[in-house]
C-alpha cells in the first residue's frame, strides 16, 4: 500500500483506463457540507477549510481496502477531482478547464486521533495522512453537460446507505473550492481534489463490503481488509 504503485486513470467509454497522470498531491476541503459539520459539533467555516495529503495516502478504493493497524477509522465520502493541467490563481469561472476527471474517494480518519490532535490545537496529519489514508477510485471525463452543483453520490455498506450526498448541499461549490485551492497552492497535473463529506461518517470495519455509486452509475465494489 503506497504510492509507488498507485496512479490516477481516466476511464474511457469501452471501460479501458489511461494511466497518464503522475501520483501527486490530495488538497482536502474540511466541513462544507452544514449536516456534517453538526454531526461533530463543529461551527460552519466562513472559509473553506484545506488541508493536504501526501501522495502516499493514495491507494485504489476499487481494491480492498486496508486499514491502519490501530484505532477507529472512519470513512468520509467525498467526490473527487482530478486536475489536469497546472493551475495558479484561478477565478472560479476558469475552474472548469483545469478538471481531467471526477470520481469518488474516501478520505479516511482516525476520528479518535483527531479529537486528540484538535482539542491540543495540534496539525491533523497523525489522524489524515497515514499511508492509504485516500481510497480514490477511477476518474471520468467530464463534459459540458455535466452540472457540477447536482452531483449525486452514495456509499452501502453491508447492502445498507452509509453516507448519500448532493454537491448541491455544499457550502462551497466545486468550481470556488477549485479557485480557493489554486489562491492558496499551485495545482499540477496529477493533483487530486476531494471536496468534503455530507454527514453520514463512521467507523470502517474488517470484512465490511462497500459498494459506490456517482449520479446512479456504478463506480465499484470493495471490502475493507
Ligand atoms: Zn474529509
Amino acid at each position: 500500500m503506497s504510492a509507488e504503485w498507485f496512479k490516477p486513470g481516466i476511464v474511457s467509454q469501452s471501460g479501458e483506463v489511461d494511466f497518464n497522470y503522475p501520483t501527486s498531491k490530495v488538497v482536502c476541503v474540511g466541513r462544507n457540507y452544514t449536516e456534517h459539520a453538526k454531526e461533530l459539533n463543529n461551527p460552519v467555516p466562513e472559509s473553506p477549510i484545506l488541508f493536504i495529503k501526501p501522495n502516499s495516502c493514495l491507494q485504489n478504493l476499487l481494491e480492498p481496502i486496508k486499514l491502519p493497524v490501530s484505532g477507529e477509522c472512519h470513512h468520509e465520502l467525498e467526490v473527487t477531482i482530478l486536475i489536469g493541467e497546472k493551475a495558479t490563481q484561478l477565478q472560479p469561472e476558469q475552474s472548469a478547464s483545469v478538471i481531467a476527471g471526477i470520481g469518488i474517494g474516501l478520505d479516511l480518519t482516525l476520528r479518535d486521533v483527531q479529537q486528540k490532535l484538535k482539542s491540543k490545537g495540534h496539525p491533523w496529519e497523525r489522524a489524515k495522512a497515514f499511508d492509504g489514508a485516500s481510497p480514490v477510485s477511477f476518474f471520468h471525463p467530464v463534459n459540458d453537460d455535466i452540472e457540477w452543483g447536482n452531483i449525486e453520490f452514495c456509499m452501502e455498506k453491508n447492502g445498507e446507505v452509509a453516507q448519500q450526498g448532493n454537491t448541491r448541499d455544499m457550502i462551497f461549490p466545486i468550481d470556488q473550492l477549485i479557485a480557493e485551492v489554486s489562491q492558496n497552492f499551485t495545482l499540477y497535473a496529477g493533483d487530486i481534489i476531494m471536496t468534503g463529506t455530507p454527514k453520514g461518517v463512521g467507523a470502517l470495519a474488517q470484512g465490511d463490503k462497500l459498494k459506490f455509486t456517482l449520479n446512479q452509475v456504478l463506480i465499484g465494489e470493495t471490502q475493507v481488509v
